[in-house]
């Protein structure tokens, strides 16, 4: 598929980058039963706050209505946290102040824990128009369980799907993390083929990162986990994303696969591709043109801010030189299917050096040239493999970059 949001057009010898029409909005639901061992997202497993966390949402939610009156949301995402793990009456009152967000006819995801997906919860989820669900399955087997400190039943994903579809009309998405020494990736890619030809439409799949402050990270520190947990956890996930390219997935962002391109998860694909994004809710971020923020992250911060005397909630913003929004443009788009516009690129580096770039990468097997529309770098399952150091190599050659 060839999206519509990745145009470039000359204005005055420029050429400039026109973003996806409309807002993407997300919902940061910052509620889980209990915490994972690698999670570093600022989650509470108390329900104390959940009624002043839902009136704070309702506050900020009314004050974005009018910005949105005038860019209509055009997909609404509601992450955590687990949304679903909310008990049913929260889950309804979210649901209601959330009514006039939804976007009219776009596509609506929630993400949720499998064993949230009760006989009540699915009910309410059934009434969601073009509902997308991103199910955090996270790992199999035993093993890979207990390294992440996920307590939820060692289910079958194959299970949980056929289980499903019948319950309820949705695009179903799953996600999964490869871990290290312990990670069976054959068995991974037989369970992926399985759900492949049972119909799951998304399937997205990260390597293990312990990031700083969690569980994982102080097992590290103390010599709990292999040396190179990381290092294995990255060459399964390699191994992965090759074998599902070859079952038939279309790759179309470095950890994200659709079933076809109809499936790919559209606000996502929104967001990288520099259109305006509003987030809502703790740790939650905006972007509108070059002005982006980002929400306080602690729950109790969100809930005092929004009270008092109703403020924004934000913790950090900041406005993008221009020469900072072509870096993250190249960055994102490099990431996706559909490439850089090579125009574009060269456009904005030294055009010499960047062209010597692009034709070292193709011969080298780690990127190609797709001229369906525009002429487009676009990277191969390899070059994605060595993405940072590609894009490295075209940060240097922009202005003021001090190479
Ligand atoms: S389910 Fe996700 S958000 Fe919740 S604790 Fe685990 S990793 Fe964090």
């Amino acid at each position: 598929m060839r999206t519509n949001q990745m145009n470039f057009r000359t204005d005055s010898g420029e050429t400039r980058t026109l973003r996806p029409p409309g807002t993407a909005v997300y919902v940061q639901v910052p509620f889980c039963p209990e915490r994972c061992d690698y999670c570093s997202i600022p989650v509470s497993a108390s329900r104390s706050l959940t009624g002043d966390y839902l009136d704070a949402l309702a506050r900020e939610v009314d004050r974005v209505r009018p910005f949105l009156s005038s860019r209509p949301p055009v997909s609404l995402y509601v992450g955590g946290g687990s949304p679903t793990s909310l008990p049913v009456e929260d889950f309804d009152r979210l649901l209601s102040i959330l009514s006039t967000v939804f976007p009219q006819g776009g596509e609506v995801t929630f993400e949720s824990r499998p064993e949230a997906l009760t006989k009540e919860i699915v009910d309410r989820l059934r009434t969601i128009r073009s509902l997308r669900l991103s199910l955090g399955v996270e790992s199999l087997g035993k093993a890979s369980m207990a390294l992440l400190g996920r307590r939820s039943e060692d289910l079958s994903p194959v299970l949980l799907l056929e289980d499903l579809r019948p319950r309820l009309e949705a695009s179903l998405s799953m996600d999964f993390i490869c871990t290290g020494e312990d990670f069976d990736s054959e068995g991974f890619l037989e369970v992926a083929e399985a759900l492949f030809l049972r119909g799951l439409d998304h399937l997205s799949v990260y390597p293990l990162v312990i990031e700083e402050r969690t569980v994982l990270s102080l097992r590290k520190e103390q010599g709990r986990t292999g040396e190179s947990l990381e290092e294995a956890a990255a060459e399964n996930w390699r191994r992965v994303c090759s074998g599902l390219v070859r079952q038939g997935w279309f790759r179309y962002e470095v950890s994200n696969f659709a079933r076809d391109p109809g499936r790919v998860c559209r606000h996502n694909l929104h967001v990288w591709q520099g259109g305006d994004y509003l987030g809502l809710g703790p740790g939650a971020h905006q972007k509108t043109g070059i002005v982006r923020y980002e929400n306080v992250l602690s729950i109790v911060d969100y809930v005092r801010m929004s009270g008092a005397g109703n403020r924004h909630p934000t913790g950090h913003r900041e406005v993008l030189l221009p020469e900072e929004e072509e870096i993250e443009h190249l960055y994102t788009n490099l990431r996706l299917f559909s490439g850089v516009s090579v125009r574009w690129l060269l456009s904005r580096t030294e055009s010499g050096k960047a062209q010597e770039a692009i034709d070292e990468f193709v011969r080298s097997g780690l990127a190609r040239i797709d001229s369906t529309d525009t002429e487009s770098f676009v990277l191969t399952g390899e070059g994605l493999c060595v993405l940072d150091a590609i894009a490295s190599r075209f940060f240097a050659l922009f202005p003021g970059s001090g190479e």
